[in-house]
């Protein structure tokens, strides 16, 4: 645990593997933001929070499960988008996909996934949500981009934007259920706060520069595909060709990481998602 203070309301914790997760305090009780993937991690958490106060609301940032499966051992309500909770009602990860993930990620914690079950948000919105904590509040507002039912949230008070992989520090993460015209709208949007402090998806926090630096990291992998579209290569070549680098699910100095395989489809599914989204989009390759 690294867990850093980076406004007077708002710490966070960039050194779980999985998402990064937040704590925001107001005088009357905390929010989370994201919640972390291992199930040790995730119960560690717990204690932490609960060191800041009553945990009152835990905001999904998307469905994906290194940014939800902590929920299940957190208090407060769970808030999402409405896709969010749809996703984990219906396409949350198997028993088994857990169960061969954490063999590998959190060998220790396999016991405790006899008791998980996937937690789904119990309150939804459709576009905009406010979240009070006495002194503070948080804004919540949809913004597809990294998945479809992604959103930002802000906290005014502290000039803090939480972007989930809207935007990510360390580098781009898994495409397949990014259209590629939200992906680049929603980094526009995130630039239109008024903030100080950004809190990425995965990777360190940052200032406004991280925009720019990620916008080109995307910029790049699409140009790499509109290249191998104009070359006439079909979609599985181009998944065999194209690889762009993955920070988010490999090994740290910490922790172990995804299986290559994962790693692997990850990577084909991305490149076959943004390969679709040019043939109906050509011009986004110069976006
Ligand atoms: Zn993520």
């Amino acid at each position: 645990m690294s867990l850093q203070q980076i406004s007077p309301r708002v710490h966070v914790e960039v050194a779980n593997l999985g998402s990064n997760n937040s704590i925001i305090t107001g005088s009357d009780g905390l929010a989370l933001v994201d919640t972390p993937h291992r199930p040790s991690d995730a119960i560690a958490w717990r204690h932490v929070a609960d060191g800041f106060g009553r945990t009152r609301f835990v905001v999904n940032t998307d469905h994906h499960p290194d940014h939800t499966i902590g929920n299940f051992w957190q208090g407060g309500e769970v808030v999402a988008h409405r896709g969010t909770r749809e996703r984990l009602l219906h396409d949350a990860p198997s028993d088994q996909y857990l169960h061969d993930l954490m063999a590998r990620i959190d060998p220790e914690a396999l016991p405790l996934m006899a008791e998980y079950s996937v937690r789904v948000p119990e309150v939804v919105f459709s576009e905009r949500l406010e979240l009070h904590l006495g002194d503070v509040h948080l804004e919540l507002t949809f913004q597809p981009g990294h998945t479809a039912n992604s959103l930002i949230a802000y906290l005014p008070q502290d000039r803090v934007v939480f972007t989930g992989d809207i935007v990510c520090e360390a580098g781009l993460p898994s495409f397949q259920d990014s259209r590629l015209w939200n992906w680049f709208d929603a980094i526009d949007a995130v630039a239109a706060y008024d903030f100080e402090v950004l809190v990425p998806g995965h990777g360190e926090v940052a200032d406004r520069t991280v925009l720019e630096q990620y916008r080109a990291q995307g910029r790049e992998v699409v140009a790499e595909v509109a290249a191998a579209i104009a070359a006439g290569h079909e979609s599985a070549q181009a998944c065999d060709e194209i690889r762009f680098p993955d920070n988010i699910h490999v090994d740290t100095e910490d922790y172990v990481g995804y299986p290559d395989e994962l790693c692997e489809v990850f990577q084909r599914r991305s490149i076959a998602r943004i390969y679709e989204d040019l043939l109906e989009r050509p011009d986004l390759s110069t976006r």
